[in-house]
């Protein structure tokens, strides 16, 4: 009998029971609009932004609606107007362009490696073509941090960094969302902090920080930020800056709070769960593993492997195969877009180029959730059966 898993691979852990009493706080108070305070009250989202700029070592953070309004404010408190180009991955997740498309500006998409990582040889060849670069550190793989930003400096090229998948990850020792000018996160349930919806926005630059602020539905009430700049920097952009309302509510903030000091914790509970996963899959035939670099600090709430030059039908027998054993893999490379795949050329709004590369390599990426509701032994039954569907497919092609 072959063994068979029985776990929800999109099943996240129940909130933590700090974060529920603070959350009955703010329903017993009524008091849910951020800006609805009582007097000497700092207000659960002011007090989320404050420890998350410390814990991140920013000046500045904005606790807004979702990740996807976090890149799209941030594109616009960057300056990107209509008709602008913007740099983005050939591999992300659809909120990214979208984000680039909301603006009224085209992506521009640079190519993935096999390490799944922006191209950066690429991204230097297409550096005149766009001011702004959208980086997805997508499924919470980090290139090397130090040559992107030597690219983009000399290019003169604002780098917004997308960090839904990279919350509590670091390059070099530098936190990821703190090499660009703004970093980005999501706090939605399959991320690393679970509001349900929510997002964050970090910057040390303060006339994008007013701005975002601003932009975020503020009114005139950005004197009860903590994390924010002086009101001098608010008088230089409150009459231009629009309301494109899309702030975070005290609810959300008061779950947040407690999971964000939990963070480090939860980091080493998901990697020890990634790693046993990784191990059980090495040197499985026809399976590429993708290794991580020493100076990636990464967060292992996913896993990705490459089934590279594999024929259509046999990732779809493989994948097929697991299925019938209770685990759940995504194929990124499909065709016609399904729930969360990620081919640019699903985005028809953007019209692109091949990017032949790229091509090559989604057509390989199998992905994973690695939910923390499962045991390490959980994790060490899925290598075992994806190792011996993905051989037997392997081998019978
Ligand atoms: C989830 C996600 C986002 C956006 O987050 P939402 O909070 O869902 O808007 C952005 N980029 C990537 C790569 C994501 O996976």
């Amino acid at each position: 009998m072959s063994e068979t898993f029985s776990g929800s691979f999109t099943q996240q852990e129940s909130i933590p029971e700090d974060a529920i009493e603070a959350a009955l706080a703010v329903l017993r108070s009524g008091r849910l609009h951020r800006y609805n305070v009582a007097e000497c009250e700092a207000g659960e989202t002011a007090l989320l932004e404050q420890e998350f700029a410390v814990q991140i070592g920013a000046k500045y953070c904005l606790a807004v609606a979702s990740g996807g309004y976090a890149l799209a404010t941030s594109l616009r408190a960057v300056g990107v107007k209509t008709g602008d180009k913007v740099l983005t991955n050939a591999f992300t997740l659809a909120p990214v362009p979208g984000s680039i498309a909301s603006v009224g500006a085209e992506p521009v998409f640079v190519e993935v490696t096999e390490d799944l990582t922006i191209d950066l040889d690429d991204l230097a060849a297409k550096a005149d073509q766009a001011k702004v670069l959208m980086l997805s550190h997508m499924r919470g793989h980090l290139c090397d941090m130090d040559r992107l930003m030597e690219v983009c400096d000399a290019a003169g090229i604002i780098v917004i960094e997308d960090c839904a998948h990279t919350m509590g990850a670091s390059w070099n020792g530098v936190q990821s969302g703190r090499h660009g000018a703004v970093g980005c996160y999501s706090c939605q349930t399959y991320k690393h902090v679970n509001s349900g919806e929510g997002g964050l926005l970090i910057t040390d630059d303060e006339e994008i920080a007013a701005r975002a602020i601003m932009m975020s539905g503020s009114y005139m009430l950005y004197g009860r930020h903590l994390a924010a700049p002086g009101p001098e920097v608010f008088e230089r952009v409150k009459y231009e800056t629009p309301n494109i309302s899309g702030r975070m509510d005290n609810l959300r903030a008061a779950i947040l709070r407690p999971q964000l000091s939990d963070l480090e914790t939860q980091v080493q509970r998901w990697n020890d769960r990634y790693r046993e996963v990784e191990n059980g899959l090495r040197g499985t035939p026809g399976l590429t593993v993708v290794e991580r670099p020493a100076q990636e600090v990464y967060v292992g709430s996913s896993i990705q492997f490459l089934l590279m030059d594999w024929s259509e039908e046999a990732v779809r027998e493989a994948v097929r195969r697991c299925a019938a054993r209770g685990v759940e893999l995504k194929w990124f490379g499909t065709a016609e877009p399904v729930a969360f795949t990620s081919r640019y050329d699903s985005w028809r709004y953007a019209e692109t180029p091949r990017l032949p590369q790229s091509d090559r390599i989604l057509a390989g990426i199998i992905d994973m959730r690695v939910p923390l509701t499962f045991s390490v032994e959980d994790c060490a039954q899925i290598a075992r059966i994806i190792r011996a569907e993905v051989s037997a497919v392997y081998q019978s092609a």
